[in-house]
């Protein structure tokens, strides 16, 4: 087949209107009224171009990397086969906090590749998100149990992070205390690069201290971190160290491997006030580093403190139990530069996928795993010892879990290389020494292999070797810190364990929620597109799925030229010269390009540029991640229309001309307009020395028509997981690339272990890593790759131009009805619009939050509410939604319109009407029926019809869930109210 059959296929199955769509559209808005004269343009095109500003119009197509045509799904998953083959999967012993382990196909079907799951929302309604709800608290009540303390959060991006949001919790909690922190000497290397990197920013000396050796502390400090087994395997008795910090005036924070947790006492029974690790053993693949869950779990009095989102138990209006997150006033959405910490995309689906392990596999299961696990290495290091008799190698004498060390004087690289060539990767500690980490997925095969690369026997008879004597002697690990099943005793985590009770309880909660499989998700800022099956389909595939984030270079040819194609085409679409995968969501891309232009303006020594202007409209994010980078916010009014006031831009950066380090702002701005000023804004900072950071989150009102480093920005992140199609998975995970001009380029995040060149994983002279993995998430890659690959440069700006064009048109249809707050040029929006719900309100006392919860009746997951702007709706239907489903729209939005003003004539009373009593449940109708509506009515409004989706609790009271704070199961007998 030729090009120009193929070329296109995807663009339309991506883009949901078709030109007659466009065109029909286009005359409802009246497009063409200022174009008199011209030649007809497509619709969609015509838009972008009236409400684009003409300074900006054109500035800068991509370069000459982007495929200018797409390919067809066919082709681009035959070119990522060829890039898979590129990648060789061998048996990855590296351990360092990475194990193979094995996904229970039941959870790989039913949530990793389920749409259900992976195209869901972050939970913030929570009366549609009560599946991915419950499974959040079996991942709380998992990693609490395990960790022996009583709250935990719903995920954190990775375990080196988690360490550093730790780190934060205990300066918090000890304000008082010299800011110092101690590592122990056996901590994950990369858990102490990003400690360090974060700590330098804020003023926090870091002092490494071999605590297991029994190194006396500093006299006085805020806190310390332990590695619980050692990053060397080496299994220890903290409570000591623990102690130890505690006399020192500190808390103790304990990095934790869950597996290990299952046979090994608590760290909260030894009295650690933060736990903390990864949850990836816990059935999630490797993906060359991520996504996986970090979890946090804290002792009582710090649960306010704990950063990230918390699921707690609440009720609803029928008094049933329900659940929703808890203390979400902690967040940087509402807290800003005052916020517990700038994580917003967490790492929810990998929550759920860990969480469900633990519900699969049961305590005893979890056990029997974790007892096969140290079986296996107890067997490896019996051939070991037996095999090295005599000589000068040694395995290193200390109780152990799953790693090894052995010495062999001047021979490491030999053994590693011999061991590669029979298909095992072991870890080169140094020179000297080797590690070796056993995992759920290693077999006795690989077991001889390894030995046999030590010169040990060859292939002999298998031991018959079941699983761990239990309560025996010959356990490696010290007798006081052995530990009996004394976790996971809620009956969720005994009750689903035959493969049929699985399927249909993982059914069951996707059945309670809502995703894009059901209908539109018009979240603004969100832009909650298709996810496209051909794109998410490699993300499975073993070439990508088990590859330890530290195999070596010669292993990962395909990964490192998917990430470099990858990084070259969002360069070129963006305008930058040089961009890092690195950071592990959007929140992470803020802080490494922030920490950029802190490295850049001390280089030139500028130490004294501290100051970061934020406009007041900002994602909170921004505030957030400044104060992470150690800057000082100062604040930007927003006139009347949302855009940056520029007189206060022009007065601030006088005002702070030799302090001024960075303006952030997003553009177009956070209230969907292009705004005009945006040149002017960007050289006044440059002007004063200042540097400017670009929020790419809003990039879907872009790509194709103009680039942020075209318009001034010398850095921007890039939220792969909003505009690059990588799947929400019901909050994370999430991809934050930082692209940057090529002055701040040698400023980006780098990583010890990377194994590319400089560029894609290496600032050469940047702080360090800002995630565990040198390309972050790297596993989901393949999906943007897709994304780009099947668009091409010229799909691409089609789905900006039917993006831009369906907000416009819900912006005119909308606006029958309500008005629209902000329009910038010829009366256009950009990607989403601002739908104002003060009036109808003050008219009809009807509230923006029953507006959002009637819209569930209808079947519709509600728009963003109240940000950027009170009372309002943010509405973005993003280029995938059809003219059907934004017309379906409209038509709830007017009758519900038309049900306020009813309640506004008295035809019903204010307190008991549809609005205030939505969502309505299938329960509710079946009940006794008192309302002055019809059940009809109710469930039924026009427009519903067999595809009804029934919410199953009615609306949560939020207030009772934060003041009897409940964030693990419930007892089974509290459902029965
Ligand atoms: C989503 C978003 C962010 C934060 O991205 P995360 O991946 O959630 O951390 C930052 N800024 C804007 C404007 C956003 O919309």
């Amino acid at each position: 087949m030729s090009d120009t059959v193929l070329h296109g296929q995807y663009a339309e199955r991506h883009i949901g209107t078709s030109s007659a769509d466009q065109e029909a559209m286009g005359a409802a808005i009246g497009l063409g009224e200022h174009r008199a004269g011209e030649a007809p343009r497509e619709a969609a095109d015509a838009v972008v171009d009236s409400a684009l500003p003409a300074a900006i119009r054109g500035l800068g197509a991509a370069g000459a990397h982007v495929p200018e045509l797409g390919a067809s799904e066919a082709e681009a998953l035959a070119e990522l086969r060829g890039l898979a083959s590129r990648n060789r999967v061998l048996t990855p012993m590296i351990g360092l906090g990475y194990s193979d382990t094995i996904t229970p196909p039941v959870i790989q079907r039913n949530v990793l590749e389920n749409p259900s799951w992976y195209t869901a929302y972050t939970p913030y309604q929570p009366e549609i998100s009560q599946g991915r709800l419950e499974a959040l608290l079996n991942f709380q009540t998992m990693v609490a149990d395990l960790a022996g303390l009583p709250t935990a959060n719903a995920s954190l991006l990775d375990e080196a992070t988690a360490a550093a949001e730790a780190m934060l919790v205990a300066r918090r909690a000890v304000r008082k205390a010299p800011a110092t922190f101690v590592v122990d000497a056996d901590v994950l290397p990369q858990t102490r690069a990003v400690l360090a990197v974060r700590a330098e920013a804020l003023g926090i000396e870091l002092v490494d201290v071999d605590l297991a050796g029994g190194e006396a502390l500093p006299d006085q400090v805020f806190g310390g971190l332990i590695q619980y087994p050692g990053a060397s395997g080496r299994v220890w008795d903290p409570s000591g160290a623990i102690d130890a910090l505690h006399a020192a005036g500190g808390q103790a924070v304990v990095a934790a491997d869950p597996l290990a947790l299952t046979v090994l006492t608590s760290p909260g029974a030894m009295g650690a006030d933060v736990v903390v690790g990864s949850t990836q053993r816990f059935g999630v693949p490797l993906g060359f580093g991520g996504p996986h869950a970090g979890y946090m779990v804290v002792r009582q009095g710090l649960e306010r403190q704990l950063p990230g989102r918390l699921v707690g138990v609440s009720k609803d209006a029928d008094g049933h139990l329900a659940y929703r997150l808890a203390l979400q006033t902690r967040e940087q959405h509402i807290r800003r530069e005052k916020a517990t910490s700038n994580i917003c995309t967490a790492q929810v689906l990998l929550a759920v996928m860990a969480g469900m392990y633990a519900v699969y596999h049961g305590p005893h299961g979890l056990r029997a795993i974790a007892e096969d696990v140290m079986g296996k290495t107890a067997l490896l290091r019996s051939w070991l010892v037996e095999a090295l008799a005599g000589s000068d190698d040694a395995v290193v004498d200390a109780p152990y879990f799953d790693t090894l060390r052995v010495h062999v004087p001047g021979r490491a690289g030999e053994v590693i290389a011999a061991a590669h060539d029979l298909g095992v990767q072991l870890l080169p500690v140094d020179a000297d020494t080797v590690g070796i980490s056993v995992g759920e997925a290693t077999t006795h095969t690989d077991l001889h292999r390894v030995a046999a690369a030590f010169g040990g026997p060859g292939e002999r008879a298998f031991a018959t070797f079941g699983s761990f004597p239990a309560g025996d002697q010959g356990w490696p690990v010290p007798a006081p810190l052995r530990r009996e099943v004394d976790y996971l005793d809620h009956p969720v985590f005994s009750t689903h364990h035959s493969e049929t009770a699985m399927m249909r309880y993982l059914k069951r909660l996707a059945d309670s929620d809502y995703a894009l499989d059901r209908g539109m998700i018009p979240l603004g800022s969100c832009t909650m597109k298709l996810n496209a099956a051909a794109a998410m389909a490699a993300i499975s595939w073993p070439e990508f799925s088990r590859i330890h984030p530290f195999a070596p270079a010669e292993d990962v040819g395909g990964y490192l030229e998917l990430i470099d194609q990858l990084a070259d085409w969002l360069a070129d679409l963006t305008g930058y010269d040089a961009v890092s995968l690195q950071p592990n969501a959007g929140s992470q891309g803020e802080l490494a390009g922030l920490l950029a232009i802190r490295g850049y303006h001390r280089s030139r020594g500028d130490a004294a540029r501290d100051v970061c202007l934020i406009p007041s409209s900002a994602h909170g994010t921004n505030a957030a991640s400044a104060v992470l980078a150690g800057m000082r916010v100062v604040v930007v009014a927003c006139d009347e229309m949302g855009n940056v006031d520029l007189t206060d831009l022009r007065n601030k950066v006088s005002e702070h001309r030799e302090s001024l380090s960075a303006l952030m702002i997003t553009y177009p701005s956070t209230h969907g307009v292009y705004e005009h000023d945006v040149l002017d804004i960007t050289a006044a900072v440059h002007e004063a020395g200042g540097q400017v950071y670009i929020d790419g989150a809003n990039l879907n009102a872009l790509l194709g028509h103009a680039r942020f480093g075209d318009l001034g920005g010398d850095v921007s992140h890039l939220n792969l997981h909003k505009t690059f199609a990588i799947p929400h998975g019901g909050g994370g995970p999430g991809v934050g690339p930082v692209a940057a001009k090529a002055h701040l380029a040698p400023f980006l995040p780098s990583h010890e272990y990377a194994q590319g060149e400089e560029g894609t994983a290496g600032g050469s002279r940047g702080a360090g890593p800002v995630s565990a993995a040198p390309y972050g998430s790297a596993g989901i890659l393949p999906i943007s790759w897709a994304y780009i690959r099947m668009l091409g440069l010229e799909g691409l700006t089609e789905a900006t131009d039917a993006a831009v064009l369906g907000a416009n048109y819900l912006a005119a249809r909308l606006g029958e009805y309500f008005p629209i707050l902000y329009t910038g040029d010829h009366g256009r929006v950009a990607h989403e619009c601002i739908v104002d719900l003060r009036p109808l309100k003050e008219a009809t006392g009807i509230t923006v939050d029953d507006v959002a919860k009637r819209l569930i009746d209808f079947g519709f997951h509600a728009p963003t509410m109240s940000f950027p702007v009170a009372g309002t709706f943010m509405v973005e239907p993003t280029e995938s939604e059809d003219l059907a489903e934004l017309d379906r729209f409209v038509a709830a939005m007017a009758s519900i319109k038309a049900e306020a003003e009813q309640v506004a004539a008295g035809v019903w009373p204010a307190e008991d009407n549809p609005l205030v009593n939505a969502p309505h449940t299938a329960a509710s109708i079946a009940a006794e029926w008192t309302h002055p509506y019809s059940r009809e009515e109710a469930v039924f409004p026009s427009g519903v019809g067999a595809a009804k989706y029934w919410p199953p609790v009615r609306r949560i009271d939020q207030a009772h869930g934060d003041r009897n704070l409940v964030c693990s199961c419930p007892p089974v007998e509290a459902f029965s109210s």
